[in-house]
Formats: C-alpha cells, sequence, structure tokens
C-alpha cells in the first residue's frame, strides 16, 4: 500500500520520528509544523490520512480537525489524533472534533502502522466509491442510493466474545448506544453464531480463560461465510508476539486494556463502515441502475459499465501515480459443456464460475463479465506481481473444486488468465485491455488452465 501521510507537530523531533518510522514501512511522508501549514498543503495535494498532535501553540489539533471535517473538500481524509496516554478527556473531544483514531504518545510501532493502514484501506473503499457514483452518473442514471454513507458507521451487529463478565458489560454499555451487542463467551459457540446472524464485526479477547482467542481468529479467517468480517482482538499490555501473530493472520485491528471507551467507539465505527463500503462495492449495485449496468445471468456488471469505470480508474491511477492492473479469464472448452450437457448446465456452470469470481476479489476490486465465458477484474493499487497471484488463486479455485450443476452432474472446470498492468502515460484503456487479452491468448496457447502475465 503507498499511502501519503500527513504528519502535524510543532515539534521537529516527534515530526523527524514519525517520518522515519513511516518511510520504512515505505509510507511517503509530508510533514507540517502547525495547523496552518497543514490545512494549506490538504488543499494543495492529495494526502490519504493525517496523523495530528493535539498540543499546538496557536490552532491545536482539534480546532485543525474540525476545519477539516467541515470542508466538502477534504473531510474524506481520514484524521488520527495523536494524544498524551493520561488525556481521556482529549479523546472525547477528538471524536466530537471528527477524528477518525487515535495514538497515544509515545507512538507505538505496531499500534502507528495498524492505525495507518486501517484509514488507509477506509480511505481507499471511500475513494473508490464515489467514483463509481461518478461513473454512473456518467452513464446518466443518477447517483441513487449511493451517496447516503455518513451513517455507515452505526447500528453494527457485533458479536464480542468475551468470558470476563464485568469487562464484557462495560463495553456494550459503551457501545449500546449506537450498536446492537452480543455477548458470547465461548469461542465454538460464537463460530456457530456467526451463521445465524449477519454480523458487521467480531471482537476477540484474548484472554479468555478456557480457550484461545487466536485460534477462532483463524477459523474467522479460514470460513468462506466469515473471511470479510472485521475482527478486533483486546489484548493485555505486554502480549506484543500475540498481537503480532493475530494481525499477521489477518485480524484487523486491536485494542490495548484497560480499554478506552473512546478508542473503542471509533475503531468499531472505522470496521463497520469499511465493511458495509466493501459488502457495497462487492455485491450490491443500487437498484435504480442495476438493470442497466449489470449482467442478468451472474450479478457481475456488465461490459459497458466496465469500460466506463476503467476510464476513471486509469485515469484515477494515472494522477496519483498507482499502480492498476487487469485480469481476464476464459473458460476452458466452454463450448464443449454446452454441447455435452445442454446451455442450463452451460449457465450454471457460468454463475458459479462468477460466484468464485466474487469469493477472489476484494471489495475495491470491479468484477465484471465481458460476455460469453470471459470474465475481467480491475485491480486498482496493485502492482503486476501481486496480479499475477490474484489470477493464480483464481485458476487454482476453479480448478480445484468440481462444479455442480445440478443434482447429477459434477462437471471438472479450468480457466486460463492474462494479466496486465497499467504502464506510463502513452496507455490507453485500450492497449492495456489488449496486452491482458494477448497474455490470456499466450495462455491458452501454452495449454490452458493456467497464468500469463504480460511483462511490458
Ligand atoms: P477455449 O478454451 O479456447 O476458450 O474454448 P471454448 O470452447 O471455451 O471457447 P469458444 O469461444 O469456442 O466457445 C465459447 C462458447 O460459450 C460458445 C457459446 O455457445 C458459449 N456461450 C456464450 N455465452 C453463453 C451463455 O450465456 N450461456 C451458455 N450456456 N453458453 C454460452
Ligand atoms: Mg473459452
Ligand atoms: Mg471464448
Amino acid at each position: 500500500m503507498t499511502a501519503r501521510v500527513l504528519v502535524v507537530d510543532d515539534i521537529i523531533a516527534n515530526v523527524k520520528l514519525l517520518e522515519a518510522r513511516l518511510s520504512a514501512e515505505y509510507f511517503e511522508v509530508l510533514t507540517a509544523y502547525n495547523g496552518r501549514e497543514a490545512l494549506d498543503i490538504l488543499s494543495r495535494e492529495r494526502v490519504d490520512v493525517v496523523l495530528l498532535d493535539v498540543m499546538m501553540p496557536g490552532m491545536d489539533g482539534f480546532e485543525v480537525c474540525r476545519r477539516i471535517k467541515s470542508d466538502v473538500k477534504m473531510q474524506h481524509v481520514p484524521v488520527i489524533m495523536v494524544t498524551a496516554l493520561d488525556q481521556a478527556t482529549d479523546r472525547i473531544q477528538g471524536l466530537e472534533a471528527g477524528a477518525d483514531d487515535f495514538l497515544t504518545k509515545p507512538v507505538d510501532d505496531v499500534a502507528l502502522v495498524t492505525r495507518v493502514k486501517n484509514v488507509v484501506r477506509l480511505k481507499m473503499l471511500n475513494d473508490e466509491m464515489l467514483m463509481r457514483a461518478a461513473t454512473t452518473q456518467q452513464m446518466g442514471m443518477g447517483t441513487a442510493g449511493l451517496a447516503n454513507w455518513s451513517e455507515a458507521g452505526n447500528n453494527g451487529r457485533i458479536l464480542v466474545v468475551e468470558d470476563h463478565a464485568r469487562s464484557a458489560s462495560r463495553m456494550v454499555a459503551t457501545l449500546e448506544k449506537h450498536h446492537r451487542i452480543d455477548v458470547e463467551a465461548d469461542p465454538q459457540a460464537a463460530l456457530l453464531r456467526t451463521a445465524d446472524a449477519n454480523y458487521d464485526l467480531i471482537i476477540v479477547s484474548l484472554s479468555l480463560q478456557e480457550s484461545d482467542g487466536l485460534r477462532l481468529c483463524s477459523q474467522l479467517r479460514s470460513l468462506d461465510r466469515t473471511r470479510h468480517l472485521p475482527l478486533i482482538i483486546l489484548v493485555n499490555m505486554g502480549e506484543e508476539a500475540r498481537l503480532l501473530r493475530g494481525l499477521d493472520m489477518g485480524v484487523n485491528d486491536y485494542l490495548n486494556r484497560p480499554i478506552d471507551s473512546m478508542e473503542l467507539l471509533a475503531r468499531v465505527r472505522t470496521q463497520i463502515t469499511r465493511k458495509r463500503h466493501s459488502d457495497v462495492l462487492r455485491n450490491r449495485i443500487e437498484e435504480s441502475v442495476e438493470a442497466a449496468i449489470t449482467d442478468g445471468l451472474t450479478g457481475l456488471n456488465n461490459r459497458r459499465y466496465m469500460e466506463t469505470h476503467l476510464k476513471s480508474l486509469m485515469a484515477h491511477a494515472r494522477a496519483n501515480q498507482k499502480p492498476l492492473s487487469i485480469l481476464i479469464t476464459d473458460i476452458d472448452f466452454f463450448k464443449r459443456v454446452n454441447d455435452t450437457h445442454g446451455h442450463d448446465a452451460g449457465d450454471a456452470v457460468l454463475r458459479e464460475f462468477a460466484n468464485r469470481l466474487r469469493r477472489n476479489t476484494r471489495g475495491i476490486d470491479l468484477a465484471c463479465r465481458l460476455g460469453g465465458e470471459e470474465f475481467v477484474i480491475i485491480m486498482p493499487d496493485t502492482e503486476l506481481m501481486r496480479g499475477y497471484q490474484v489470477g493464480e488463486r483464481l485458476r487454482a479455485c476453479i480448478a480445484a473444486e468440481p462444479f455442480r450443476v445440478n443434482s447429477e452432474i459434477e462437471l471438472r472446470v479450468t480457466a486460463s488468465v492474462g494479466v496486465a498492468t497499467f504502464a506510463g502515460d502513452a496507455e490507453t484503456p485500450d492497449s492495456l485491455y489488449k496486452r491482458a487479452d494477448g497474455a490470456l491468448y499466450a495462455a491458452k496457447r501454452d495449454g490452458r488452465n493456467r497464468v500469463m502475465a504480460d511483462a511490458a
């Protein structure tokens, strides 16, 4: 993830320290030494996240945050407030000023990187939502429904896995004004509950008496129905190794005990918003525009939508100097399926193929059916190597399990994949598409059931 972070602090040493740590994680860093300078940079440049010191002479951090959040041009930029450890009131004021999250001084490395990554992910989804709204508008279909996201972080369904009664009831007290909470002491029972209820977030204690919370996290990450569910873990100070293992296995965020209620609220809101936006992008397209931009058989976006949107995405990638990859996949010997088992069986294969494609894409990716048995995934902010890995994962997921066509027929299906990455100023949507298609053709020629990347 190549994100631009604006660090704002009146003390040079603090700025330098954060700058060094963020650069080491390959973030691009901009710096400002007071509120005015920060607002000035925000009005001129693309910034993906602001790290904002609270205590500054002149305009303090709260005021800077309020101004960012009340300006339509900047309000989508996430703000992380940097507060003193013992100042709970700072965090209350920060939330009221519109802050997205908090870091306490002295800033811990893991906390820094986790916080920044989380809000940057959220911003990328927001940007993508805005661009898709613009695309449907360009296509003359208005932006029905896509605009009302400000409430997306409220009314979540949350499952808290915690066997310490007092800690659980404190969290419930903090969250119940905005969300619906279930508490479950037993991890295996929690796992079962995720099958019945549609949760937006799961909070897991890592200090359960009878079992290991991390084991539950790993189970939640490996099940299809919970793979995309946000996970927050509760850790004790000094449990660094377990925390890192959790983050490694895909836990989204964490809270240190004793739990600060403002941090809890902020982190819950970020995760729930991110999940909702991601769900919208992945699955649901507003009904008024659905017919014109989706493919009737599979529910994926159609070719017309893909072509319009690819233009916006390429312009965005060019302006922000970000990579963009495109993957084209075509089912191997699909004609034989129709010839042998009939057109309905062919349709069933196409639907199941689309489902597996969906499962292999992030919310920010755009999956489309081009027509026939040919599909495309457009992947913003994705390098060629990563695009190739997505292609390989998709290929393997198609080939691994037979397709159940009806109660009698199961078919082995394979697909070939071509991948190409946006390369510089001369690239057009057409040339990018042609390069991916060329790679796909090479994969077919080389024997099918394989992935080829265009290395140009
Ligand atoms: P290759 O490995 O070279 O891609 O071979 P193929 O047989 O998959 O490719 P070909 O392009 O020769 O055949 C594609 C077939 O897809 C022909 C067409 O009847 C079928 N097809 C296209 N659209 C649909 C559809 O909506 N439903 C069904 N059932 N079949 C379709
Ligand atoms: Mg084919
Ligand atoms: Mg074909």
